[in-house]
């Protein structure tokens, strides 16, 4: 199994995943059609699925247009998500086979939208990798436009339980600021600002953030830390998963970031 990055839009990625004993693949989120079905061609494969996390347009807004490069594609999205174009909507857990080795394993993470999905795709010999739209972003999660800090935490609680080592590829670049908020949340850890200054360098060099891995979100991604006592703390001392949630997303949602470099023991960022 081979993992392509694709740039979209602004800020967005789209991903293709490919089987690589048949040239068969898969096209996560592709917004820009165009570009999703030339990267495909470059690498001599034939796109069978377009796997949707969601129905805003930066990430479904392509399906039409994919439907007409690619006739024969089955457009994927999550059950009740209503995504552009679909022709099959898959429920939590569901599986699909992409070519010889890659199974395709629907998670249903609720909260951004109220159907959004994640694709986990497992092939043997490779690491495992989720697809994660706006659910999970390195060192964040989308906003909950369709869904509360308890669907939240059930998302977050089904990608916690996948294997440490599965790679997480989101749907943007927001790693940076992400991670500005995560110092703000817990200023003392230290895989969140080793991660800072990495992403930084990434981003200087105009280079991606993703993929990730569980193993690295569990240790420094506020929103799968909701349990731990320092963010608990942030949170003014909430006493349950929920509650921590609702308030932690309510912060980062003003949270203005910052221009500036992190710089160790520097303090507090000032907003932009
Ligand atoms: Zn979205």
């Amino acid at each position: 199994m081979q993992v392509e990055i694709l740039d979209a839009l602004t800020d967005n990625f789209m991903y293709l995943i490919v089987d690589v004993a048949t040239n068969t693949a898969a096209a996560v989120d592709p917004a820009d059609a165009e570009v999703a079905v030339a990267a495909a061609a470059r690498l001599g494969a034939t796109i069978t699925h377009v796997l949707t996390t969601h129905h805003h347009y930066d990430h479904a807004g392509g399906n039409n247009q994919m439907k007409k490069l690619c006739p024969s594609v089955e457009v994927v999205g999550g059950r009740g998500e209503n995504v552009q174009g679909a022709t099959r909507e898959v429920a939590d857990k569901e599986c699909l086979q992409l070519g010889d080795a890659v199974t395709i394993t629907a998670i249903h993470t609720p909260a951004h939208t109220a159907g959004h999905t994640s694709y986990l795709a497992s092939a043997p010999s490779s690491s495992s990798a989720v697809f994660t739209g706006d659910a999970l972003f390195v060192g964040g999660c989308g906003r909950f436009f369709e869904g509360g800090p308890e669907d939240m935490c059930e998302t977050m609680r089904r990608l916690s339980a996948l294997p440490r080592e599965a790679l997480v590829y989101a749907g943007h670049e927001y790693t940076v600021k992400n991670l500005q908020f995560a110092l703000e949340v817990e200023p003392g850890n230290s895989a969140a600002q080793q991660k800072i200054q990495w992403a930084e360098a990434r981003r200087a060099s105009s280079e991606p953030t993703v993929p990730s891995t569980v193993g690295d979100e569990l240790r420094f991604n506020p929103f799968m830390r909701v349990a731990v006592p320092e963010v608990r703390a942030y949170c003014g001392a909430a006493d349950d998963d929920v509650t921590c949630m609702r308030r932690l997303r309510n912060k980062k949602d003003n949270f203005a970031g910052s221009s500036r470099p992190w710089v160790p023991g520097g303090g507090p960022l000032p907003g932009l």
